[in-house]
C-alpha cells in the first residue's frame, strides 16, 4: 500500500499521512486534496523523512480525495519553503501558503468569466446602480472585483447583468504571452558595462549558483547591464525573475524592457485581477512565462526552469515583509538561487551594509559600475544649514533653494523637491484647546490631506473628513497644521514662485500605472517645472532636464533613532540625488538640514560614500548589530490590551538564559497600538555564534495563548 505524508495548508495542524487510492498518480510536490474530518483541505505531498509526523497505523489512514491539476512543486521550491520557515521561525504551512497563494489559480478551469458595461441602461435606475455604472466605465473583471471597484454589493451587479447593462466576457487564462526575443534590439554597452554583463552572462551559461552584488552609481546603466544575462537566459530557454521594490512604478522599466526584448514581461503583484493571476501562474509553472517582473511575492512562484534572478534596488526596505511571514525578499532571492542553482544579481547604487559585508567576506562577487553612462557627471551636493539660513516665517524652504528653483525656471529646466511625508501636515491640532487628532486604531497622529479635505492615518488607512469645528471644544475653523507635508511644500512653491507649474507625486496621486504614465509623459513634455514628491520619486526615473534636487528635510529619517536610520537616510538622499543631472546638463543637490555635521549629512555633502560606510560599519560593529551580531524581535499583540500584556509577561517568565544573547522586554512596541491591536515587544541581540532561531523556537514552543493573541517573530527586523 502506498502512503504519503502531506503538509496541509493550515498552520494549526501538523503534517498528516494519507493513503493513495489505486490509480492516483502522486509524488513529492503534488498538490492534493486531503480529507480532514468532514472537510477537504489542500496539502502538498512532502518527503516523509523531511517532515516529522506521528505514525498513523495503516488501517486508520484515509485516502486522498484528489490531485489538483497543477504541476507539482519542484524540489528546489520545497527546499526554499523549508529554509524560509526555518530561518524566519514561521510554520511550514504559512510559507507554503505563500507559494500557493494564487488560490484560484490552482483549481479553476482555463477560462473565467469577466463582465463589462454594454452601454445599455437598466429599466429602473437606483442610486447604487447609477454609481456602479459610473465607476465601471472601461473596467472588465469578475463580479466580485467589479463590486470592489464600484463599492457596491455583488447583488447590485448581478441585477445589472440581468438587465443587460453588464455583459459576460469569457477570458482564456491559457492564452500565450507574446514572446520576448533575446536579440530584438542590440544595445551597444560601454566597456565597463560590457565587462560586467559578460560576467553575468557566463554565470547564466554555467547554470550554477553565483550571487553577485552589482554596485553601480545612479545612471551607470545597471538595467542595460543586467538585460544582457536576461537575454542569455532567454537564448537558453530558461526563465528569469526580476524583483522590483515598487511594482506601482514599473512603467519606466516595462517600457525599457519592451524596447529591448520586443514584448512586455509577465507581471506579478498583489493587485493583479484574478484572470491575470491565473494566467500568469499557469504560464510560470508551464515555463511559457519567460520573464516575470514582480513584487516580493513572486519569489515563491513555481518556475519550471529558472535561469536567473535579479533583485533591482536591492537595498530597498520594501523588500522586507512586515506581516505574516516576516521575510526579506533580498535574502530569500539568494536562497532561491542557491536551491535552483542559478545566478542571482543584486543591483543597487547604495547597497545594504549586509550585502557589502557579504561581498567583503567573499560570499558575493562584487561588480562595480563606478561612473555614469555617456559621460554624465555625478551631481554636486551641498548642505544648507537651516539654523543659519532660516526660511521665512511659516515657510519651509530656504531662500537659496527657492533661488535655485527660480534659476531652473528661467532656463526651462526642472526641479525636484523631496520630502518623505504625504499629505499637507503630519500633525493637526486645535488652536483653541490644543487637541491633537489621533488615529483611533494606531498610536499615530492623523495627517491632514488638503486635496481631499480629509484626515488620514498612514498606518491603517483610517480616514475621516476634516472637521469644520474641533471635535473636543467645538471651536469653529480651528485646525492648525503643524509641520510640512508634500502638499504644503507645493503650496509654498506656488506662493513664492507663482509662475511655476508644480506637480505633487505621491502614492496618493500616482496610484495607478495609468496615472504614473501620465506623470512621466507630463514631465518629459516639460509640462511640469517642479515635482514635489515622496520616496516614490527617488528611484527609477530618468528625466534629462531635471537639474536641481532639493531635500526639504535631510534630518527627517534620523529622528526615529533606530539602527538603520543612518543607512536609510544615506540611501534615500543618494537615490534622490541620483535623479539630478542625468542628461548632458550638470546636476545640483541642496540638502536642508539642522545638523550639517552629522556623519551621514557630512558624508553626503562630501560625496564620500566610503567614509559613510566605514563609519556606519564601525558603529554597527560596536553595537553588535547586523551584519556583526544579530537582532530579532518578538511582537505579542491582541485587540485587548490586558490580554496582550499578560501574554507578553507569560512569555517573559519563560525567558531563556543563553550566553551571548541579550533579551530586552517585554515593553510596549514603538507602535504600541497598530490597526486596533495592542503590541508588546521583546528585542533580542545575539552574537553570530548563537543559534538564534533555535533559541526562540524552543522558548515559544511550550507557551499557550488565548486565541485572540498573536505572537510574531521578526528575524533581522527593520523597524525597531
Ligand atoms: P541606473 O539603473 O544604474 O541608475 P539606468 O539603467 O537607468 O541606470 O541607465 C541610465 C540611463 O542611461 C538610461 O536612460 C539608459 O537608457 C541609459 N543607458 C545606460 N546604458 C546605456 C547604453 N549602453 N546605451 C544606451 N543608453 C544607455
Ligand atoms: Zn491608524
Amino acid at each position: 500500500m502506498n502512503r504519503v505524508r502531506c503538509l496541509v495548508l493550515n498552520a494549526a495542524l501538523g503534517p498528516l499521512d494519507y493513503k493513495v487510492p489505486e490509480g492516483m498518480d502522486v509524488g513529492p510536490g503534488s498538490v492534493v486534496e486531503c480529507p480532514l474530518g468532514p472537510r477537504t483541505v489542500i496539502g502538498i505531498v512532502w518527503e516523509a523523512e523531511r517532515l516529522a509526523g506521528t505514525e498513523v497505523p495503516a488501517e486508520k489512514l484515509r485516502p486522498l480525495r484528489g490531485v489538483l491539476p497543477v504541476p507539482p512543486l519542484s524540489a528546489a521550491l520545497r527546499r526554499l519553503i523549508e529554509w524560509t520557515a526555518d530561518y524566519y521561525v514561521a510554520s511550514l504551512a504559512s510559507v507554503a501558503r505563500m507559494a500557493l497563494s494564487s488560490g484560484g489559480a490552482l483549481k479553476g478551469p482555463a477560462t473565467m468569466t469577466e463582465y463589462r458595461l454594454t452601454g445599455g441602461l437598466p429599466e429602473r435606475m437606483t442610486p447604487q446602480r447609477e454609481a456602479a455604472l459610473g465607476a465601471l466605465e472601461g473596467e472588465q473583471a469578475t463580479i466580485r472585483e467589479l463590486a470592489g471597484i464600484a463599492g457596491v454589493s455583488e447583488g447590485v451587479l448581478r441585477g445589472l447583468v440581468n438587465h443587460g447593462a453588464l455583459e459576460p466576457v469569457e477570458v482564456d487564462c491559457d492564452r500565450p504571452y507574446p514572446p520576448a526575443r533575446p536579440d530584438f534590439v542590440e544595445i551597444a554597452l560601454s566597456a565597463q558595462q560590457r565587462e560586467a554583463a559578460d560576467i553575468f552572462s557566463n554565470a547564466v551559461r554555467k547554470a550554477e549558483f553565483a550571487p553577485f552584488l552589482l554596485d553601480g552609481v545612479t545612471g551607470s546603466g545597471k538595467t542595460e547591464t543586467y538585460f544582457e544575462p536576461v537575454a542569455q537566459a532567454l537564448r537558453m530557454g530558461r526563465q528569469v525573475l526580476v524583483l522590483l521594490p515598487e511594482i506601482a512604478l514599473t512603467e519606466n522599466f516595462l517600457h525599457r524592457f519592451e524596447e529591448r526584448f520586443g514584448a512586455p514581461p509577465v507581471l506579478w503583484h498583489s493587485s493583479l485581477k484574478s484572470t491575470e493571476r491565473r494566467r500568469a501562474y499557469r504560464a510560470v509553472s508551464e515555463g511559457s512565462a519567460q520573464v516575470v517582473v514582480g513584487a516580493r511575492s513572486a519569489l515563491f512562484l513555481p518556475f519550471r526552469q529558472l535561469g536567473l534572478i535579479v533583485v533591482d534596488e536591492a537595498h530597498e526596505t520594501s523588500f522586507k515583509q512586515e506581516e505574516g511571514v516576516r521575510y526579506n525578499a533580498r535574502d530569500v532571492a539568494v536562497m532561491r538561487g542557491h536551491f535552483e542553482q542559478v545566478p542571482v544579481v543584486l543591483a543597487s547604487a547604495t547597497p545594504a551594509l549586509e550585502s557589502l559585508q557579504m561581498a567583503e567576506s567573499g560570499i558575493y562577487a562584487k561588480i562595480d559600475l563606478p561612473s555614469r553612462y555617456g559621460g554624465a557627471q555625478m551631481p554636486t551636493i551641498e548642505a544648507i544649514d537651516l539654523t543659519e539660513e532660516k526660511p521665512p516665517q511659516g515657510m519651509w524652504l530656504a531662500q537659496r533653494l527657492v533661488d535655485g528653483i527660480e534659476a531652473r525656471l528661467e532656463r526651462g529646466e526642472q526641479s525636484l523637491l523631496f520630502l518623505n511625508r504625504r499629505g499637507y501636515a503630519p500633525l493637526t491640532l486645535c488652536r483653541n484647546c490644543g487637541f491633537r487628532y489621533q488615529c483611533p486604531n494606531c498610536s499615530a497622529w492623523l495627517v491632514e490631506h488638503r486635496f481631499t479635505n480629509r484626515l488620514a492615518c498612514h498606518h491603517c488607512g483610517h480616514e475621516a473628513p476634516a472637521p469644520k469645528s474641533c471635535t473636543e471644544c467645538g471651536e469653529p475653523d480651528c485646525l492648525v497644521a503643524c509641520g510640512p507635508g508634500v502638499e504644503r511644500i507645493a503650496d509654498e512653491v506656488a506662493e513664492r514662485l507663482p509662475q511655476a507649474r508644480v506637480f505633487v507625486a505621491t502614492s496618493d496621486t500616482l496610484n495607478s500605472p495609468g496615472r504614473a504614465a501620465e506623470f512621466i509623459a507630463a514631465v518629459e513634455a516639460r509640462e511640469v517645472d517642479v515635482i514635489v514628491g515622496t520616496q516614490l520619486v527617488t528611484k527609477g526615473f530618468h528625466f534629462p532636464e531635471l537639474t536641481l534636487v532639493g531635500v526639504v528635510d535631510a534630518d527627517l529619517g534620523l529622528e526615529g533613532g533606530d539602527l538603520r536610520a543612518g543607512e536609510r537616510t544615506y540611501q534615500q538622499v543618494a537615490q534622490v540625488a541620483g535623479r539630478a543631472g542625468r542628461g548632458s546638463k550638470p546636476g545640483e543637490v541642496l540638502l536642508q538640514t539642522r545638523h550639517p555635521d552629522a556623519p551621514v549629512i557630512a558624508a553626503l555633502a562630501a560625496g564620500d560614500r566610503d567614509a559613510f560606510y566605514s563609519a556606519e560599519t564601525e558603529m554597527r560593529r560596536e553595537a553588535g548589530a547586523p551584519p556583526f551580531g544579530r537582532w530579532a524581535s518578538i511582537i505579542i499583540s491582541s485587540e485587548d490590551d490586558a490580554e496582550a500584556r499578560e501574554a507578553a509577561n507569560r512569555i517573559g517568565a519563560f525567558r531563556p538564559d543563553v550566553a551571548e544573547c541579550m533579551i530586552l522586554g517585554p515593553a510596549p512596541a514603538p507602535m504600541a497600538l497598530l490597526r486596533g491591536r495592542y503590541r508588546y515587544r521583546f528585542l533580542i541581540n545575539a552574537r553570530r555564534s548563537v543559534q538564534l532561531q533555535q533559541v526562540i523556537r524552543r522558548w515559544l514552543a511550550a507557551i499557550d495563548h488565548p486565541p485572540g493573541v498573536r505572537v510574531a517573530v521578526d528575524i533581522d527586523p527593520y523597524s525597531f
